[in-house]
């Protein structure tokens, strides 16, 4: 579907996978005006087919597309176009155990000029992808690399949106992660380098022994996560007290190391839920990647999935039915 700054939204259609044209001078690739989402439809027990709030990503594509003066679009429009692109094929959406279908609706300025100004004419798509399961041969816990380097967004910056930029901040220090055998990148507040704020594709919780979950606060600096959202409430109905604040590295540290923090997990709507075992930086190391899992990550792993895949009740109404 196209947006012009004359027409608004117009010719919505659904076309075969394929290569689109952009011309050279097309301002996405110059000034990087685009925004994304990622989200799932899975298929439950009796066919039907469910995707776990959709609204909360339509609202956050709508919170991205202001930050990058993208125009709106709205949340019917954003399940409609999930739902027609599903309607062609239904078979798209897998049945195996934890499989599902990826949905990556994405927005981008397609006017072609060279200046910095936003565009006047904007293409909005969504791709739809089969996932497997996320951990093939178990669930193990992640190791993880403190970027000391580098930050990934600031006071003020994209850091809230879903934009491409982010991403394109993390893959440096991704590399580095690689390269020294962990799976994902932590990244640190850039004002004092000192309080952790994400992974380059999921947040972070901590769980003390009291069994209170920490993370980090939203200060627009770090993705507002759907999991998070929905970790938060579950851990809640519980009982469990949530604490979104700062969290220095050293309390991290230390609460490892003096058993006071007993888990730690991150989320994201790939994984769902990953207990993290291994926090690795250049100049320490703390934790252990042959850890067993902690039973509480693991408890909310399975009763956000058993929601998800339709086998316990949605009590709070997160399922919308795509087809
Ligand atoms: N942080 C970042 C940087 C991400 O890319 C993602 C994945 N979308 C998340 C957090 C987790 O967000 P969600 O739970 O909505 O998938």
């Amino acid at each position: 579907i196209t947006w012009t700054v004359d027409g608004g939204w117009h010719d919505a259609e659904v076309v075969p996978y394929g290569p689109i044209t952009l011309d050279p001078a097309a301002s996405v690739l110059h000034y990087a005006q685009e925004i994304f989402e990622g989200l799932k439809a899975y298929r439950h027990a009796d066919g039907s087919i469910w995707s776990f709030r959709p609204e909360a990503n339509a609202l956050r594509l709508q919170r991205s597309a202001e930050r990058l003066a993208l125009p709106q679009l709205s949340t019917e429009d954003f399940i409609e176009s999930l739902r027609q692109l599903i309607a062609v094929d239904r078979s798209w959406v897998p049945s195996a155990h934890e499989t599902s279908l990826y949905l990556r609706p994405f927005m981008y300025a397609s006017e072609s000029f060279l200046g910095v100004r936003s565009a006047h004419k904007v293409d909005y798509r969504v791709i739809a992808s089969p996932a497997g399961t996320y951990f093939t041969g178990g669930i193990r816990p992640l190791s993880i690399w403190l970027s000391t380097d580098y930050t990934r967004a600031g006071r003020g910056g994209l850091g809230a949106a879903k934009t491409g930029g982010n991403y394109a901040a993390s893959l440096l220090p991704q590399e580095e992660a690689y390269r020294n055998g962990c799976a994902q990148v932590l990244f640190l507040d850039s004002d004092e380098g000192k309080y952790i704020e994400e992974l380059g594709g999921m947040n972070v919780f901590l769980v003390r022994h009291d069994g209170t979950l920490i993370t980090p606060e939203l200060r627009g600096t770090i993705l507002e996560g759907i999991t998070r959202e929905s970790v938060i409430r579950l851990a809640k109905d519980r009982g469990h007290a949530v604490e979104e604040r700062p969290i220095s590295v050293q309390e991290w540290r230390d609460g490892v190391a003096s058993g006071e923090i007993t888990e730690v997990f991150a989320c994201g709507t790939a994984a769902v839920i990953t207990p993290i075992g291994v926090l690795k930086s250049r100049d320490f190391e703390i934790g252990d990647a042959s850890a067993e899992p902690g039973a509480l990550t693991m408890s909310l792993r399975e009763e956000l999935t058993d929601i998800q895949y339709g086998r316990k009740p949605d009590r709070h109404g997160w399922l919308t039915q795509l087809g």
